[in-house]
C-alpha cells in the first residue's frame, strides 16, 4: 500500500527527533554535562495537532507555543498526557487572562508591567505563575526583553510581586555565522544566569536557562542552555496560514 503524505510526516518527525537528540547528548557530554541535563521543547506554532501529537507519543514532554490564541485553538486536540507546554511568544497585556492556568511556565515576560499583570490574574486565579525573563540578545526576529545589563535588577525587581515564581531566563538569540561570536552571547546570558541564581530570594529559582532553537542549539548548549526550543528542525519548515 501507498504510504500516506501523513506517515511520511510522521516518519520525518521521528527521523528528525533521533537526529536531534543525538546532536544534544553530543554537545551536552562535549561540554561535560550529562544529556539527560538538557531538556528539549518542541516549538509546535503552525503545527496541527495530529502532528504534535505524534510528537508526544515519540517521548516529547514539553511544547511551546508563541500565541496564546492559536494554543488554546489547538488544545482540544492535543493528547497531552504528561506533556507541558509553554507560552514563548510575546505576550499582550490583554491576553494575560486567557493563558493563566493553561502553561506552566510563560517564558516570554519582557516588562515589569507584564509580570504585574500576569501577577493580578494568577492571583484572581488562585494559582502562583512560573515565569522566565526574556533577554533582547539582538535578535531580528525578537526586539522584546530585557537588556543583559539590566536583568538582574529587573528579576530582583519582579521577584517582590506576588502569585508569580521566576525559574529563569529564556533568549532568541540573532542569526549569526560566526560560531565564536554566537557562543559569546549565549556564554554572557550564561553568566547573568548564575549571577542571579546566586542570590537568594524566595521568589526566585533560576532553574532553567532557554537557549537555542533548530539553526543554534548545539551551540547554545556549549554555552549553558539546558532548554532548547526546536521547531522546524523536528516539525518541518513552517507554513504560516492567516487563520491565527
Ligand atoms: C519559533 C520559535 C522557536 C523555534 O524556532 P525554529 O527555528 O523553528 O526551531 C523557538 N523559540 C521561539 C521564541 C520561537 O518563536
Amino acid at each position: 500500500m501507498e504510504k500516506s503524505l501523513i506517515d511520511m510526516r510522521f516518519e520525518d518527525i521521528e527521523e528528525n527527533l533521533k537526529v536531534i537528540r543525538e546532536n544534544i547528548s553530543r554537545a551536552a557530554v562535549s561540554s561535560g554535562r550529562e544529556p539527560s541535563s538538557v531538556h528539549l521543547m518542541a516549538v509546535t506554532k503552525t503545527v496541527e495537532p495530529i502532528y504534535i501529537n505524534h510528537a508526544i507519543l515519540q517521548g516529547i514532554d514539553l511544547i511551546g507555543e508563541n500565541r496564546v490564541q492559536e494554543f488554546l485553538a489547538k488544545e482540544p486536540e492535543l493528547e497531552l498526557g504528561n506533556c507541558s507546554a509553554h507560552l514563548i511568544g510575546h505576550l499582550q497585556s490583554n491576553k494575560v487572562k486567557k493563558i493563566i492556568g493553561k502553561v506552566s511556565v510563560i517564558q516570554s515576560v519582557d516588562s515589569v508591567g507584564l509580570a504585574k499583570e500576569i501577577s493580578k490574574h494568577a492571583g484572581n486565579a488562585g494559582i502562583v505563575q512560573d515565569i522566565l525573563l526574556e533577554i533582547n540578545a539582538g535578535s531580528e526576529d525578537s526586539k522584546f526583553g530585557f537588556e543583559l545589563d539590566e536583568v538582574k535588577e529587573k528579576t530582583l525587581e519582579i521577584a517582590e510581586i506576588d502569585n508569580i515564581r521566576v525559574k529563569g531566563l529564556m533568549c532568541v538569540a540573532p542569526i549569526c555565522d560566526e560560531k565564536r561570536k554566537l557562543l559569546k552571547i549565549f556564554e554572557n546570558i550564561y553568566n547573568k544566569f548564575i549571577d542571579i541564581r546566586a542570590e537568594k530570594r524566595d521568589n526566585i529559582n533560576m532553574d532553567i536557562l532557554s537557549m537555542g532553537m533548530s539553526g543554534d542549539y548545539e551551540t547554545a548548549i556549549e554555552g549553558g542552555s539546558n532548554l532548547v526550543r526546536v521547531g522546524s528542525a523536528i516539525f518541518g519548515p513552517r507554513i504560516y496560514s492567516d487563520k491565527h
